[in-house]
């Protein structure tokens, strides 16, 4: 007998898991009406596998209906199956967009950007991720000897990224211990997220047909540096022409992406909950590890929670299509889609707000002292996954912008998480994130 192909319905959680259920690929078009079941309670499922809090219980019904857009089918060409699955919103059974369901918060979101100021967003996301038992000797961050060693997943990483409709942009081997880096060519909308998501699972997999198991957890080590997001963000108008550059704007920024940006900054201690959203990833959000400990704004500077990237005047590419910002509190232990609602959210109340342009820092912010930072109006990022939900859950405007169900149900969410973890060491806390993600 041969065996029948099966597409998995996906959808990316509070958990940053990918989590669905299969249909049989002849059903592909009758699903997309259909959709297929799903519970409101799963939504508590934690990346540890315990169920949190859950105001649903064993109650109501819930519909995943899958975005043809997103349809994935790589076939290795290793006599295995190929792999299948879509991403997809999950509605109420009358079709109303679901108070937890990430991707369409994020269409929410960039709705709103739409309303308010006619723009759509631009981007992408770049990812580390490590490979456990990579076999790089030490010595190896960058080298041509580290590339060579997982040049085969690399290449075939690329056909597949090219094959589900992603732009393969570069694959290195990063800083860390057994450390990749792999970035893809900039999308519009929410199909940012879905890249971003499509992205992981093609890692996933990849590392999976070449005898490796990937992890994308925030901090492996915390003697080590972390695997970090990086979303490369830009702002177009309404006929798609690049807006976030201005030659004599502030830092090169127009007016709408520096208040863009100033929203993001400012809210941040509040929504970092959702960008950077385990119990590790406030480690890897300390000082010296290249990632992001204030909500600064840096221009080239790598440990800024904002960055103005580099353009290059050489380049094929004009200046203003190239100007983009990059958010760098970020990490995979957070759905793309609920990550990226966040900083548009944020974004769009600084324009709303009309908050000045910050001004960017060009010093090392973690010498500076407590008047200081005050004078430069910085705070230090929240220590702790515990500190940063209170500061989520304390936010009357992040409810107002999702919904009270969504923010009492993620916090929930996240507090089961934490009490999973109680009375672990740190290295058992790293290694059931390295499990988990
Ligand atoms: N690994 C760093 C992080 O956790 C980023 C290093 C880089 O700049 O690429 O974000
Ligand atoms: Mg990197």
């Amino acid at each position: 007998m041969k065996s029948e192909p099966l597409i998995l319905a996906c959808t990316s959680d509070f958990a940053g898991k990918v989590r669905g259920k299969a249909f049989p690929q002849d059903q592909f078009e009758k699903r997309q009406k259909r959709g297929i079941g799903w519970t409101p309670t799963n939504v508590q499922i934690t990346c540890f596998g315990a169920i949190a809090e859950s105001p649903y219980g064993a109650l109501g019904d819930l519909v995943l209906i899958p975005a043809p857009e997103t349809r994935v089918s790589l076939d290795y060409q290793d006599g295995l199956p190929a792999e299948q699955f879509v991403f997809g919103d999950i509605v109420h059974t009358d079709g109303r967009p679901w108070e937890c369901c990430t991707r369409s918060l994020l269409k929410g979101a960039l709705d709103r950007l739409k309303r308010v100021t006619g723009m759509t967003l631009h981007g992408a996301f770049e990812h580390e991720f490590h490979l456990k038992d990579g076999g790089c000797p030490v010595g190896s961050a960058y080298t041509a000897s580290g590339f060579r060693l997982q040049r085969s997943l690399g290449e075939k990483l690329l056909a597949a990224m090219r094959s589900a409709g992603l732009k393969p942009d570069t694959f290195m081997k990063e800083y860390g211990a057994d450390q990749y880096e792999v970035t893809m060519g900039s999308v519009d909308g929410v199909a940012i997220a879905d890249h971003a998501a499509i992205l992981r699972e093609l890692v996933y997999v990849t590392a999976e047909r070449t005898g490796k198991q990937a992890s994308f957890t925030p901090l492996r080590d915390p003697a080590g540096v972390g695997n970090g997001v990086h979303m490369h963000l830009s702002l177009r108008d309404g006929a798609g022409e690049p807006v976030t550059y201005d030659p004599n704007g502030k830092h090169g920024l127009s007016e709408p992406a520096g208040r863009f940006i100033a929203g993001i900054l400012k809210y941040l201690d509040r929504i970092v909950a959702l960008t950077a959203p385990s119990v590790v990833s406030y480690t890897r959000l300390t000082p010296h590890r290249w990632s992001a400990a204030f909500n600064n704004l840096g221009m080239r500077d790598r440990e800024a929670a904002v960055r103005i990237c580099p353009v290059s005047e050489m380049s094929d590419i004009g200046v203003a299509d190239q100007f983009n910002f990059e958010f760098r509190a970020a990490d995979a232990a957070a759905s793309p889609y609920l990550a990226l609602a966040a900083i548009v959210h944020a974004g769009v109340q600084g324009i709303e707000e009309a908050l000045n342009i910050p001004d960017a820092t060009e010093e090392d912010v973690s010498l500076l002292s407590a008047e200081e930072l005050k004078q430069k109006n910085l705070v230090h990022l929240p220590a702790t996954l515990e500190e940063a939900l209170r500061a989520f859950s304390e936010a009357d405007i992040v409810s107002d912008w999702f919904s009270t169900e969504f923010a009492d149900v993620y916090a929930k969410h996240k507090t089961g998480e934490i009490a999973f973890l109680e009375g672990k060491t740190e290295a058992e806390i790293c290694d059931a994130y390295e499990t988990a993600y």
